[in-house]
């Protein structure tokens, strides 16, 4: 009986593009404190491959990938308090207005976008057409991203950063900032780009960490927070930051979602007592 039904759902998917199908489902609501709603936008889901991890011994990869691979995503975090939104992040632009849609908000309602950082997988909704998707939005990121990516050789944060030229907001992470008021705090964790930044939602006493690309592979990294991935700028710092923030979310119990965790619910991070991290979705 199990079997058929898989086959049935085999079947389904086999008819109705996947893109349609997460569209048209709606997100679970995540609730920070009293007023605040998330939900977690997943664009992508699949495996990934260990080929993007940088020196992983090959111990790790049978331990923790033997098939040379791990569960993979990519996200991008709604929030809403009262009647203000702000999106985290916009995925590639594929399902996140469908996934707004059917939670009853429109591109017009985003008060404020604040990036992590510019790459394509985290801006592509950013413009539609060429045009800002976001008419009403004010978009936040680190002044360090933003000098990083307004070089020559980044045409896609180029044109973002044009078409949303007078309401760009820079962020120095430990300076006090408008964001904040909103209730995000920016939090430093350079290394996969030059000034990756973290948001920490809080509403009262609760809070919720959205680490945007702190990991790419949850299977590896958790349990071996000192292997970066190829498309960290600088795995070191990358690594150093990674191994920070994960000693302060288990130690304070932080829930947290992030970009590339397979999971559209807060997961907790906890010592596995040897030298790394488990996670487990709550
Ligand atoms: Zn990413």
């Amino acid at each position: 009986m199990k079997k058929r039904m898989m086959m049935g759902a085999a079947a389904l998917l086999a008819v109705t593009p996947l893109a349609a199908q997460q569209a048209a489902q709606k997100p679970e609501t995540i609730r920070v404190g009293t007023a605040t709603e998330v939900w977690v936008l997943q664009e992508t889901s699949g495996q990934g491959n260990t080929g993007v991890l940088v020196d992983a011994p090959a111990r790790v990869l049978a331990d923790h990938a033997p098939d040379g691979t791990f569960p993979n995503a990519t996200n991008a975090v709604l929030v809403r308090r009262g009647d203000d939104v702000t999106l985290i992040d916009a995925g590639y632009g594929r399902t996140i207005f469908e996934k707004m849609a059917a939670l009853g908000i429109a591109p017009e309602d985003v008060d404020r976008v604040l990036l992590t950082h510019m790459h394509g997988d985290h801006i592509g909704g950013m413009l539609r057409d060429g045009a800002r998707a976001f008419p009403n939005a004010t978009v936040a990121l680190s002044q360090r991203e933003y000098d990083h990516f307004s070089g020559p050789g980044n045409e896609g944060a180029a044109r973002v950063f044009e078409a949303y030229k007078g309401s760009l907001e820079m962020l120095s992470p430990g300076e006090i900032t408008s964001p904040m008021a909103q209730g995000f705090t920016p939090i430093a964790a350079y290394g996969h780009t030059p000034g990756h930044t973290m948001f920490m939602i809080r509403d009262g006493y609760e809070q919720l960490l959205v680490w945007g690309d702190l990991t790419h592979a949850m299977a590896i990294q958790m349990p071996h927070p000192e292997i970066s991935v190829r498309y960290d700028s600088d795995p070191a710092v990358a690594r150093d930051n990674r191994i920070a923030v994960l000693r302060a979310v288990a130690a304070e119990r932080t829930p947290v979602v992030g970009m590339h965790v397979a999971a559209t619910s807060p997961g907790q991070v906890s010592d596995n007592g040897e030298g790394g991290y488990d996670f487990r979705v709550r």
